[in-house]
């Protein structure tokens, strides 16, 4: 028996991604599609007709399924659903009464979404980096009066480039990181078709991005305290973060300093016997090995790269001495499928691996 999911937002380029990574999941059915007044009432195929961005082909049972909206048909969706996956694109204020309202009706949420990222007692996952933070689930469910429901959260697409790799060198006690991100315009919900002005053009900045690149890494290297997460305060983190023109994958050039001086073949045994510590777990879309070292000095490459492990490797390479700071190197994710509904999923599968979703 799978477990019947819902997704809201399901018409959005997100959405689509969540469709393409569900469809013949081995644990999970997908049920229940929803998004706003105008998708409602039309079938799915109809519904993405003039914004289809899939990639694969979709089974006719999806294509088929009528859309309900988000927000009037929410009792109804949740009496069909074990718990759902968002990926809606609107006011944060809007969204996290959506999601709050979900979780009160005893649906566990799964969020794509920014809104709830500070949000101190909802946990924002890396599974490779924090599955400990599952614990604060219980503690959020008595902090707001939620018997079933509970909302967590996956963090910004730019951070899974680089957090996962920092995360592997930790007992070198990384202390300063300046990343610089090199950033899809699929981050962005865009593809070439909507944004012609990316063709042969760079934009240095991306509304919000650069505080969020460098705040959330703390998060989820947090601790929990008193139903809380209080974050890190290291590795102190300086972003900048720029628009290329790429369909998908977020590059990063990270320099960084560490507390406890590390070689080059220990940064590169670090990664390559990265303990990961949700293997035990076999979760389907959990990649192995997690962390790709390459030892070209052309490596890693957003075209050639990107899909590695279908879309949730993380691969790394140019490592090399900094005159300023200690070691830097270049790595990269797939931003739709790592950093945003495929990095979802597997939080998913994670908590249903522990017991949180039935
Ligand atoms: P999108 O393509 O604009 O899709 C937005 C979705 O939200 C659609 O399904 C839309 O439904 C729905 N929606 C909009 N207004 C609504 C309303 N009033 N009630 C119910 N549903 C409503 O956006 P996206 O690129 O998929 O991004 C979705 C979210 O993920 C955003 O918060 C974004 O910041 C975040 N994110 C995106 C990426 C990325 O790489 N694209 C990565 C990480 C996170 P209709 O089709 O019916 O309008």
């Amino acid at each position: 028996m799978k477990i019947p999911v819902g997704i809201l937002g399901a018409t959005g380029m997100v959405g689509q991604r969540f469709i393409e990574i569900l469809d013949n999941h081995p644990w999970f059915e997908i049920n229940i599609l929803a998004a706003s007044p105008r998708s409602a009432g039309l079938k799915y195929e109809e519904a993405i007709k003039e914004k289809n961005t899939l990639k694969k082909n979709i089974s006719e049972k999806i294509l088929n399924l009528t859309v309900l909206e988000v927000e009037s048909d929410a009792e109804k969706i949740c009496e069909q659903v074990s718990f759902v996956f968002s990926a809606l694109d609107l006011d944060k204020e809007k969204i996290k009464e959506i999601e709050n309202n979900y979780a009160s009706l005893g649906i566990p949420v799964v969020s794509n979404n920014s809104a709830h990222r500070w949000t101190p007692d909802i946990p924002m996952f890396i599974p490779e980096v924090n599955e400990e933070h599952t614990d604060l689930i219980p503690l959020q469910q008595k902090n707001r009066g939620w018997k079933k429901g509970f909302i967590v959260v996956k963090p910004n697409c730019s951070i899974q480039s680089y957090v996962p790799l920092l995360h592997a060198l930790k007992d070198f006690e990384p202390e300063k990181a300046i990343v610089t991100t090199f950033q899809a315009i699929s981050g962005a919900g865009k593809t070439f078709e909507t944004w012609p002005e990316m063709i042969d053009n760079v934009i240095p900045y991306i509304q919000g991005e650069e505080e969020k690149s460098e705040k959330e890494p703390l998060k989820v290297w947090g601790k929990i305290k008193n139903a809380e997460i209080i974050p890190s305060s290291l590795p102190q983190i300086s972003a900048n973060c720029i628009r290329v023109p790429v369909s998908d994958g977020h590059l990063v050039s990270v320099n960084v300093l560490f507390k406890k001086k590390a070689s080059q073949e220990e940064i590169i045994n670090a990664w390559k016997n990265f303990n990961n510590p949700i293997l035990k777990y076999n979760l389907p879309l959990s990649p192995k090995p997690c962390i790709n070292y390459f030892v070209e000095d052309n490596r890693p490459q957003t075209k050639l790269d990107r899909n590695l492990q279908n879309g949730m490797g993380i691969s790394v390479g140019r490592l090399r001495k900094d005159n300023i700071f200690d070691w830097k190197f270049v790595s990269l994710s797939h931003n739709t499928i790592r950093g945003a509904a495929g990095g979802a999923v597997l939080t998913a599968e994670l908590l249903k691996a522990k017991g949180y979703l039935n």
